[in-house]
C-alpha cells in the first residue's frame, strides 16, 4: 500500500475536501499544500507558509477522512513547513496575495455614476479608479480640486492649460484622469489620457522607419502619431517632467500643444515640478505651459489623510477601527499612495488569514516596531539615491544607464525587505511596471548571490536607512 501515486491521491482528496472546507480557506490554504509523501500509513503533505499549519489543522479530521476515504484504510495525516518550497513559491504566493486580493479590494469599490460610460473611458486610456467622487478634498488640494473640476465642466473655457505639479503620490494623476470621466460624461467630447513616458515611446516609435525602411512608411507613422494626439477635445499629459532634455519631444509637445490650444481645446498637464524649475527645456516651451493657471497639490494634512482612509474602508466595504485609521494615517505621513498601500495590505491580509482588523494586527501586518523608525518607500528612496549620489528626478527617469538600473535594483530589493508594499505599490512608486519590478528583484538576488562586494554594500545602506 505504500506504493501509491501520492499526486493522484491527493488529487482525490482534494476533490473531497471542495466541499468540505469553504471558501476562501480551499483555495487559498489547502490548494497550494503540495503531496509530500506516504509512508507508516501517514500522509504528508508540505507547506511553504508557516501560517498555514494551525488553519489546516483546524481541518485535521476532515482531511484524515478524505485520505482514508481516498486510500480505503485508516491514514493519519501531517503538515510539514519546507523552507525550500517556501523560496520556490514565494513569488508565486506573493504575486496572489498582491495582485489578486488587491484587485479584489479595487473592485470592491462602489459604483458609480461613469460605469455606464466604460467604453468610452477605455478608449480614452482612463482608469474608472481615478474619479471626482473618490478624491477627498482637504487644505492641501482643494485648489487644484476645484481648478480641475472647473476645467472638466467646461473644457477648453477658462484655465488652458491646467498645470497641476506636485510630489510623488499626492493625487495628480487621479484629478488628471478624474477630469476625463467628468467630461465624457457630461459631454460626447474626444477625450485623451497620456502618460508622457509613452508619448515619448510613441513618439520615437513613429520616428523609427516603416519596415521596408521607405520614406512614405515612416511618413504615414508619423501621421498617425500626429492624428492620434492633435484629433481629440481634451488631452491629459501626466507626468510631463519626463520631456527635460529631450528635444525632439519637446518639440512635439510644442506643436501638439499649439494646434490644440488655437482650436481651443483643452489640454491639462501634471508635472512633480512647476514649468520654471525645468531644466533643459526651452522658454517658449515652458512659458506655454504657464498661460493658464498652475496650482499645486501638497502632502495632505493628518485629517485629510484620515478622511482618504476612511472613505477607502468605506468604499471597500471593509470595517477599519478608527484607532487602526488614525495609527496609519500618522505613519503614512508623506504620500497618498502608501497610505493607500499600506490600507490594502493591511485588508488583504486580515482577509487572507480571517483575523480582525486591530491596532495590534494592523502594527504586526505592516511590521511596525515602537522601538525602531517605521521605514517607508521615500525613506528608502532618499536614502538609496544619497547613497549613489544621483538625484530622485535621474532615479524615476526613463534612463538606463547602468548605475541607475542598479540603484532601482537596490531600491526594490530594500522596499521589499523592509516594507509590507506590494509590487504594484513598488511599481507605481518608481514609476515602473509590475513586471520590471520583478525582474529587478530577480536580478539584484542573483547579483547578489555572485558578487560579496555587493552584500557589503547593501548592508552598508541597510544600516543607513535605519538610521
Ligand atoms: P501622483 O500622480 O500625484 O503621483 P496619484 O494620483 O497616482 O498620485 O495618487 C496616488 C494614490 O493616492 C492613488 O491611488 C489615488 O487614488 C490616491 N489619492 C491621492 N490623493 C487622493 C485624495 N485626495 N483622495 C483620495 N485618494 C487619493
Ligand atoms: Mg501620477
Amino acid at each position: 500500500m505504500e506504493n501509491i501515486d501520492i499526486n493522484r491521491t491527493w488529487d482525490d482528496v482534494l476533490l473531497l475536501l471542495k466541499d468540505e472546507i469553504p471558501e476562501p480557506t480551499y483555495s487559498l490554504w489547502v490548494c497550494p499544500l503540495v503531496p509530500n509523501g506516504f509512508s507508516s500509513n501517514e500522509f504528508s503533505v508540505l507547506t511553504s507558509q508557516n501560517l498555514s499549519i494551525p488553519i489546516i489543522n483546524k481541518h485535521h479530521d476532515s482531511i484524515v477522512k478524505a485520505l482514508s476515504q481516498t486510500l480505503g484504510q485508516e491514514v493519519a495525516f501531517r503538515i510539514i513547513f519546507s523552507e525550500e518550497l517556501n523560496k520556490k513559491l514565494q513569488k508565486q504566493a506573493k504575486k496572489t496575495k498582491d495582485e489578486d486580493f488587491i484587485k479584489n479590494l479595487e473592485n470592491r469599490l462602489v459604483p458609480s455614476k461613469y460605469d455606464g460610460l466604460k467604453q468610452m473611458q477605455s478608449s480614452s486610456n482612463l482608469n474608472l479608479k481615478y474619479k471626482f467622487e473618490n478624491f477627498v478634498v482637504g487644505q492641501t488640494n482643494n485648489f487644484a480640486y476645484h481648478a480641475a473640476l472647473a476645467v472638466a465642466q467646461k473644457p477648453g473655457a477658462k484655465y488652458n492649460p491646467l498645470f497641476i505639479y506636485g510630489g510623488s503620490g499626492l493625487g495628480k494623476t487621479h484629478l488628471l484622469q478624474a477630469i476625463g470621466h467628468e467630461v465624457i460624461f457630461n459631454t460626447k467630447l474626444k477625450v485623451k489620457y497620456i502618460k508622457t513616458e509613452e508619448f515619448i515611446n510613441d513618439f520615437l516609435d513613429s520616428l523609427a522607419k516603416g519596415g521596408g525602411g521607405k520614406k512614405s512608411d515612416s511618413n504615414a507613422k508619423m501621421a498617425k502619431f500626429r492624428d492620434k494626439y492633435r484629433n481629440v477635445d481634451v488631452l491629459l499629459i501626466d507626468d510631463i517632467q519626463l520631456i527635460e532634455g529631450k528635444k525632439g519631444t519637446q518639440e512635439e509637445i510644442f506643436n501638439t500643444f499649439d494646434v490644440l490650444h488655437n482650436a481651443g481645446k483643452q489640454i491639462v498637464i501634471t508635472s512633480d515640478r512647476p514649468p520654471e524649475s525645468f531644466s533643459d527645456t526651452p522658454d517658449r516651451l515652458k512659458s506655454r505651459f504657464a498661460w493658464g493657471l498652475i496650482t499645486d497639490v501638497q502632502v495632505p494634512d493628518i485629517e485629510t489623510r484620515m478622511a482618504i482612509l476612511i472613505k477607502m474602508s468605506n468604499d471597500a466595504n471593509i470595517p477599519v477601527p478608527r484607532d487602526v485609521i488614525e495609527f496609519l494615517a500618522q505613519v503614512y505621513s508623506k504620500n497618498i499612495r502608501e497610505l493607500e498601500g499600506a490600507f490594502n495590505t493591511v485588508c488583504a491580509y486580515s482577509e487572507i488569514n480571517n483575523i480582525p482588523i486591530t491596532l495590534e494586527n494592523t502594527k504586526k501586518i505592516i511590521n511596525y516596531s515602537e522601538n525602531s523608525k517605521m521605514i517607508t518607500l521615500t525613506d528608502i528612496l532618499e536614502k538609496v539615491c544619497k547613497y549613489y549620489r544621483i538625484s530622485k528626478d535621474e532615479l524615476l527617469s526613463t534612463s538606463r544607464s547602468s548605475n541607475l538600473v542598479k540603484a532601482r535594483q537596490v531600491i526594490v530589493y530594500f522596499a521589499k525587505e523592509m516594507t509590507q508594499d506590494s509590487l504594484n505599490t513598488i511599481g507605481d512608486f518608481l514609476k515602473r511596471k509590475h513586471s520590471t519590478i520583478i525582474h529587478s528583484l530577480e536580478e539584484i538576488k542573483k547579483d547578489m548571490q555572485l558578487n560579496p562586494s555587493l552584500v557589503k554594500e547593501i548592508a552598508d545602506i541597510a544600516k543607513i536607512i535605519k538610521d
